[in-house]
């Protein structure tokens, strides 16, 4: 009986997050807390990312469970991205509360696993800051974006572009001239069609 081997791919990657939980792991109920930083490789969405090399802190306590170790405590990184409105350089903060389960061969959909003595925080931090960083990154709350029209960015210039139409009032005006379209009202069925075959 020997548990699974770890895939090697894992093995060589310098493990600069992992924890030694064997004291932890004899005494249930014992508590750690681990304050420590490392950068963290691939974290990146489509519209943000924590810039290559720069470091995530982590500041967790692991708590000896019956099954496992318990991780709970805040991931916090930097992240950076283009404004989605005006396309300049947005940055911000990402302060991530994590929990999570590290077991030995458990449900890898739910836990983390537990390899042996040591707990590799690598892959909590990761998934963590993946969740959290922003599709859709603003360069502030109130960015007021591009122009639609003349394409100036509109944080740092006035342009002359009418406004364009507000959408509420579209409905109005295209009733003005237009020919009022009269549907049928839905489910007017004649009272013999809706019966059915039913007749014996
Ligand atoms: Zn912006
Ligand atoms: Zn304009």
């Amino acid at each position: 009986m020997s548990s699974a081997p770890v895939p090697p791919q894992r093995r060589s990657r310098v493990r600069l997050l992992a924890v030694p939980v064997a004291s932890l792991l004899r005494e249930p109920g014992s508590r750690r807390r681990v304050t420590t930083s490392a950068a963290v490789e691939d974290l990146a969405v489509s519209g943000s990312r924590v810039r290559d090399g720069a470091e995530v802190a982590v500041d967790v306590l692991l708590e000896s469970v019956h099954d496992g170790v318990l991780v709970s405590g805040t991931v916090t990184a930097t992240w950076q991205g283009a404004c989605r409105r005006c396309l300049e350089p947005a940055q911000g903060e990402l302060v991530v509360e994590v929990r999570e389960l590290c077991v030995e061969a458990g449900d890898e959909e739910t836990t983390y696993p537990l390899d042996g003595d040591e707990l590799d925080l690598e892959p909590i931090v990761h998934d963590a800051c993946i969740l959290a960083l922003p599709l859709a990154p603003l360069c502030e709350e109130g960015c007021l974006g591009l122009c639609p029209e003349c394409g100036v960015n509109r944080n740092l210039e006035q342009c002359s572009c009418e406004p364009p139409p507000d959408p509420r009032w579209g409905s109005l005006s295209l009733t003005g001239g237009g020919t009022p379209q009269v549907r049928p009202a839905r489910g007017a069925t004649r009272p013999d069609e809706a019966a059915g075959e039913t007749a014996d």
